[in-house]
């Protein structure tokens, strides 16, 4: 299985040592960003499978980056696991209701958020919907539940990445994705 990606907010330069120091020993891969600012940029670019969202920032706080990637369709569904510090239950109230889904508050113990953030990615990969449905472009005809591609009505043999190429595009259409962005969609798949 592929690792999956964490993107850690937190100024605190030790804290988000920390948790990458306790995250890479479990095998997850990890980005570390110090500003709102950059996590937007790093959840642009990178699409990480989670994020650890510490709430006070410098600039645009973790507040108001739980919204924006609430509001944006292709991020609406990443994982948020809140940091918080003890006495923002404000905050704590704030950041659930704008769709984080499980908060922390500071001091943490690594053990104690290596298990949250399992059972959130575990929680997350129970509700995805599977992407059962046929897409129809033109002539084309994707069927993710068949495996099977028709081009007027006559199947296309595909390998298993082309097909999850092309079923990505036509969900798509319009979209450009930089061979970056597709390698890190789909990890552990070659794409030349
Ligand atoms: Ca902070």
């Amino acid at each position: 299985m592929a690792r999956e990606t964490i993107l850690v907010v937190e100024d605190e330069e030790d804290i988000r040592e920390l948790l990458r120091y306790n995250l890479e020993k479990e095998g997850y891969r990890v980005l570390g960003a110090a500003t709102g600012e950059e996590a937007l940029q790093l959840v642009r670019d990178r699409l990480p499978d989670l994020l650890v969202l510490d709430l006070m920032l410098p600039g645009l706080d973790g507040l108001e980056v739980c919204r924006r990637i609430r509001g944006k369709e292709d991020t609406r569904g990443l994982p948020i696991l809140m940091l918080t510090a003890k006495g923002e239950e404000a905050d704590i109230v704030a950041g659930l209701e704008l769709g984080a889904d499980d908060y922390l508050t500071k001091p943490f113990s690594p053990r104690v958020l290596l298990a949250r953030l399992r059972a959130v990615l575990r929680r997350r990969r129970l509700q995805i919907p599977p992407e059962t449905e046929s897409v129809k472009t033109g002539e084309l005809v994707v069927h993710p539940g068949r495996h099977e591609v028709l081009l007027h009505g006559q199947p296309l043999a595909l390998t298993a990445t082309e097909f999850r190429l092309l079923h990505l595009l036509v969900r798509k259409p319009g979209w450009v994705f930089t061979r970056a962005r597709l390698c890190v969609r789909f990890t552990g798949a070659i794409i030349r």
